[in-house]
């Protein structure tokens, strides 16, 4: 018979299994804190657990779901990109970003992508599959292994679409989030999105309380269907209108990202475009300067990019504007440049 994957599984997946196996629904509960909150490596570590039932677990599931190919440190500042193969064979990185107190953790959440967006290396693979919610949650139980640095925050914004694989992703945050797996406040978790608005609209309307940041990277729709072909199906006024819906709903703030490509998108008139776009929105605007990969945009210069940022900050208005600086960019683990290749 073929083991079952346990990691990922629920407080409730994990009851039910014990009340299957004999055992009870206490049981599930012990369960869930060795797994996310130990995130032990092996069955037998569970001391409270009786030598027969860790036989059983033994015997039908499967415990871990990703193996470390590399281990990559920067050495410009203080993150490391880790490469990971899972069981069929597929690449997918992570990044660990330490700045002060704050360990920001980048997931990815599906192996490849099947959006295109024509700057992102990731879209160059197309998409190989989702990731299951115990490869994203194996993730940050490697980061935190092996790092001193307690994890502060978790962001949705390395390779893959989160919301093409909406399950999966918010079980993991679920298990993050809970006192008894990873106790990250909901604050702390981001979920970022190229504009999948149905997708967008099913997380409002569910009221989940995890952070929303929306790829917009464009003022109007011919530069956006232009740079991703995602546009065609979802325009900007849409994902505005969700975004302030959002804003509004939660007394949460909608983040809105902006990758500046040079001669694309960096222009002041675009910048301006950009200010009366987001004009009475509770928004905040993540200006992410291009990390340049293999193809044809460029990073615009710095006196470009500060322009933007002026032009947004001095257009007064509720948004609030910061320009994000990718870490890691001496081993291509900036935005955008996870390609999951094994070098
Ligand atoms: N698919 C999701 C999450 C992954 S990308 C999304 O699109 O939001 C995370 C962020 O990195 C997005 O805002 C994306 O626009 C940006 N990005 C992609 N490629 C980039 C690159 N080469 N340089 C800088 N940012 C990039």
């Amino acid at each position: 018979m073929e083991k079952i994957c346990i990691k990922g599984m629920n407080h409730e997946e994990l009851q039910t299994l014990c009340i299957e196996a004999g055992e009870t629904k206490f049981r599930g509960g012990q369960l869930f804190e060795w797994l996310y909150r130990h995130g032990i490596s092996s069955f037998d570590s569970m001391s409270n657990i009786n030598k027969s039932f860790r036989e059983h677990l033994n015997e039908h599931f499967i415990l871990h779901t990703l193996t470390v190919e590399n281990s990559l440190p920067s050495e410009e500042d203080k993150s490391v990109k880790i490469l990971f193969r899972t069981r069929d064979d597929h690449f997918i990185e992570t990044v660990s970003m330490v700045e002060n107190n704050r360990h920001t953790v980048c997931l990815s959440s599906q192996a490849g992508c099947v959006l295109d967006c024509h700057f992102c290396a990731t879209g160059k693979l197309g998409l190989k599959r989702n990731l299951s919610t115990g490869e994203i949650v194996d993730q940050l139980i490697y980061v935190r292994e092996n790092t001193d640095q307690p994890i502060t925050n978790v962001v949705f914004m390395g390779m893959g679409e989160p919301f093409h694989n909406y399950d999966n992703v918010l079980n993991a945050s679920d298990i993050f989030h809970s006192p008894k797996g990873f106790n990250l406040a909901s604050t702390r978790i981001t979920i970022s999105t190229a504009g999948l608005l149905p997708q967008i609209n099913k997380y409002i309307k569910e009221k989940r309380r995890y952070k929303l940041a929306i790829s917009l990277n464009a003022s109007n729709d011919k530069v956006r269907t232009k740079i991703m072909p995602i546009n065609k199906k979802w325009s900007i006024n849409d994902l505005i209108k969700s975004g302030k819906e959002y804003s509004n709903q939660k007394k949460r703030l909608i983040m809105f990202e902006y990758v500046l490509l040079k001669g694309i998108n960096d222009s002041e008139e675009d910048a301006l475009e950009l200010a009366r776009l987001l004009q009475g929105i509770p928004c905040k605007i993540n200006l992410i300067p291009y990390n340049e990969i293999e193809g044809k945009y460029q990073r615009p210069d710095e006196a470009t990019i500060t322009k933007f940022s002026e032009i947004l900050h001095n257009y007064r208005d509720e948004y609030r504007v910061l320009v994000r600086w990718s870490k890691g960019q001496d081993i291509a683990a900036g935005c955008g440049q996870l390609a999951g290749q094994k070098k």
